[in-house]
């Protein structure tokens, strides 16, 4: 039963909701929403389909309330989530209230899902600033960000703080009727007990503190998005490993005062870019850095990457140690010296035009300056599994940097991490529809293909558009990329597990042995060196280091396209350009997705061989039925004046298709099976969502799934050999 409306009741509420809008930490909202429910007599409801926000809506006549229904309203119509309807019968736990674990809460919660939070930490107190690319400022704004924080991304701002971010999104949680529990750490997920008299019950969860209503909450869908740290069991990691990376991050007071206001960001600049600044900033301070960022939000935020020779010679790091855990360890760091290098650097970046530059303090009331280390960054190999214990399943889902863990300086993580959370909403949709879990599986890991590629560039230009769906967001997604039959690892029924998982080692290592990916790389080595023998300042040698100048993609291209690339006016010497040059025409005139940015490219101590095998096989299967042209630039004529021939490189692609087939392997593990004839079954008579594929011809598709599967079995073949 509603309250009565009288006006003393309404004034109270509204003050309430006020108090709502303001707050300005996580206790503060908590508390407020609390109150707020408690006056309208609202109680959380045992089931989603947006009943919650209805009757919130209904009891809350407030001007300023009703400027934040019509956004939500607004978001809520899209067709995506048909009423709320989608998912009515859906229950999910997400794990984090990070910025991902939220957004994806929230997408839940519009799809009509029960849906609840934990969260470990009692408190947003990340100062840290995110660079937001302009599809979030969109979707922000869309879920009405600037009634709560009135600054949000105004003008041409294009970052927010961590802790804003986490408020804006809390709030709008917490008004569609997610539940959010702060203070209480997820520990597993934990499966009925007895088959035969609980079908039908879910599957819960063991959380510490234990709190007897959380304790009892079944759930049949797990989003985990706790984070880099945080990966549920079952999910396997690969790692991307740098050169050696520092990064130090700073936050000083902001009094937004005038003088401060003048000061300029700065959105980014890199060494290659401005080896002046550079060069002055280790003349005048002694200071060596790859980059640095400043971002002006609630506090003065810098970012920068440090050279470990200077942190040694400033005293910072004390010692210099081989593994970077402890070279980066707080007793092999000397804080002060850290404070001053960081001021210092934030001082001659600004001009030292910043009045006072006091440090912002952290949630310990420290000065906030951190130091991490980028050399190594990991993403999961999957971003989804079904887990299957006594008739219940679980489709357990990552998100955020617990899927793929960014490189801040670039400011990927919540770009990203949104398109990442929107994705797992897509596969809950799915899920919800009673589609059989291979499928879904497989359909997510389709699209999770695409999830590192992805840039402002190469995303779907119109971002009002932007919705769960994500034939919405990235161009030409083929849905089905991914077959069935291939994520069958990835339904975990338990009593197969164990065979499942020997006769999937056995499997990958009697396919891929040691002696097939050597003549793999060798015979699309030689292919390249071909191809780009006689090129000045290209020497193929490897499928790793030689491309790092860019140099050699460029002559890859110009060889058989030479009219796009002037190839004399390259410089040796600029690898950020050189490789961003290849891969925006290899994209935009072969139609080849990049396959990491071309810093990345440059910057790291090694690009990974696979991803590159991967990629350049792509241009064998673009140039490989073309004649080359009948006399090539004379500067760059092989040296033996012959032209080269492609028999080594088919029998690579032969291989390749070899590997499709052999992929398809039949596995004698019943449930698998059934499980692939539900898959089937349902399939029949329903008409398969597929867009327009990259290549025309079936054999190029079989192709390209072959290298995917190349790269990813690959990997598994090299984990299980370590
Ligand atoms: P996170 O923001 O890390 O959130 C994960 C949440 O899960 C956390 O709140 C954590 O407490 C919670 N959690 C973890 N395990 C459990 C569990 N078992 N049970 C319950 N809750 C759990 N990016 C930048 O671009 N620039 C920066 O300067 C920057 N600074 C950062 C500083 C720190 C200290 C951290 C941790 C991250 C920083 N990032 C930065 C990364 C950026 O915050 C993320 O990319 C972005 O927040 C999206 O992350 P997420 O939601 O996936 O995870």
């Amino acid at each position: 039963m509603a309250p009565p409306a009288d006006s003393s009741h309404e004034d109270v509420a509204h003050t309430l909701f006020d108090r709502f809008l303001q707050a300005k930490s996580c206790e503060q909202t908590l508390g407020a929403f609390q109150d707020l429910s408690k006056c309208l007599d609202l109680q959380p409801e045992p089931e989603g389909q947006l009943r919650f926000y209805q009757k919130l809506k209904s009891r809350l006549s407030y001007w300023k309330a009703k400027a934040v229904w019509s956004k939500l309203d607004k978001k809520a119509g899209h067709a995506v989530y048909k009423q709320g309807k989608e998912c009515a019968k859906t229950r999910c736990l997400v794990v984090g209230a990070g910025p991902c674990g939220l957004r994806t809460a929230i997408e839940l919660a519009f799809l009509g899902a029960k849906v609840i939070v934990v969260e470990k930490r009692k408190a947003f107190s990340r100062n840290n600033v995110l660079h937001l690319w302009p599809f979030s400022i969109q979707d922000l704004r869309a879920l009405g960000a600037k009634k709560y924080h009135g600054r949000f991304c105004t003008g041409t701002l294009d970052h927010v703080s961590i802790r804003q971010l986490q408020l804006i999104l809390l709030k709008t949680a917490l008004l569609l009727g997610v539940e959010v529990f702060v203070g209480i750490k997820f520990k597993e997920p934990v499966p009925p007990p007895v088959a035969t008299k609980n079908q039908g019950r879910g599957w819960t969860a063991t959380l510490q503190p234990r709190i007897p209503h959380l304790d009892q909450f079944q759930f049949d869908v797990l989003i985990s998005a706790g984070g880099s740290k945080f990966v549920p069991e079952g999910f396997r990691r690969k790692e991307l490993r740098g050169k050696l990376a520092i990064g130090i991050t700073a936050n000083f007071v902001n009094r937004h005062t005038a003088e401060e206001v003048k000061v300029a960001e700065i959105s980014g600049v890199a060494r290659i870019y401005n080896q002046k600044f550079f060069k002055d900033l280790l003349k005048q301070t002694g200071i060596d850095l790859e980059n640095i960022v400043y971002y002006k939000d609630d506090t003065h935020y810098f970012v920068m990457t440090a050279k470990k020779q200077s942190l040694l010679k400033m005293g910072v790091i004390v010692q210099d140690l081989p593994d970077t855990e402890h070279l980066l360890s707080s007793d092999n760091v000397n804080a002060e010296a850290l404070f001053k290098y960081a001021q210092d650097a934030a001082n001659f970046s600004t001009r030292y035009q910043l009045p006072q530059m006091d440090f912002a303090l952290n949630h310990h009331q420290r000065p906030d300056v951190d130091m991490f280390d980028f050399t190594c960054m990991y993403r999961a190999e999957n971003a989804a599994l079904v887990r299957e214990r006594n008739g219940a399943r679980l489709l357990i889902g990552l998100v955020g940097d617990c899927l793929v863990e960014p490189f801040w300086p670039l400011g990927t993580g919540v770009a990203r991490g949104f398109l990442a959370a929107y994705d797992a909403a897509w596969m809950v949709k799915k899920w919800a529809s009673g589609a059989p879990p291979l499928e879904v599986l497989a359909e997510r890991e389709s699209i999770y293909q695409h999830l590192s590629q992805t840039t402002p560039d190469n995303t779907n230009k119109n971002i009002a558009q932007y919705s769960i769906d994500p034939a919405s967001r990235y161009p030409n997604i083929n849905f089905q990329s991914i077959k069935p039959s291939q994520v069958r690892h990835l339904y975990d029924t338990g009593h197969t597990e164990r065979d499942h998982g020997k006769a999937e080692t056995n499997a990958k290592r009697s396919m891929f042995s040691r002696q097939d990916t050597i003549s793999v790389y060798e015979e699309l080595l030689s292919w390249c060196k071909k191809q780009t023998a006689g090129y000045p300042g290209v020497a193929v040698t490897d499928l790793t280091h030689s491309w790092q100048s860019g140099l050699a993609l460029c002559a890859l291209i110009h060889r058989f396209r030479p009219h796009l690339i002037d190839f004399n006016s390259l410089d040796q010497n600029a690898a950020v350009p050189n490789n961003q040059l290849a891969f925006d025409l290899a994209q935009h005139e072969l139609g080849i997705l990049p396959i990491l940015t071309a810093t990345e490219m440059s910057q790291v101590s090694e690009p990974d061989r696979l991803t590159l095998v991967t990629y350049l096989s792509q241009f064998y299967e673009a140039f490989k039925d073309e004649p080359l042209l009948p006399s090539p630039p004379p500067v760059y004529g092989e040296p033996d004046g012959k032209r080269p021939t492609l028999s080594s490189a088919k029998s690579a692609i032969l291989f390749l298709n070899k590997l499709q087939k052999t992929l398809s392997l039949k596995r004698n593990t019943k449930g698998l099976d059934d499980l692939e004839s539900e898959t089937k079954r349902k399939k029949s008579g329903e008409s398969p969502r597929e867009s327009l594929p990259r290549w025309s011809s079936e054999s190029t598709e079989a192709l390209s799934t072959g290298h995917r599967n190349l790269t990813r079995t690959m990997q598994g073949a090299a984990a299980a050999n370590q």
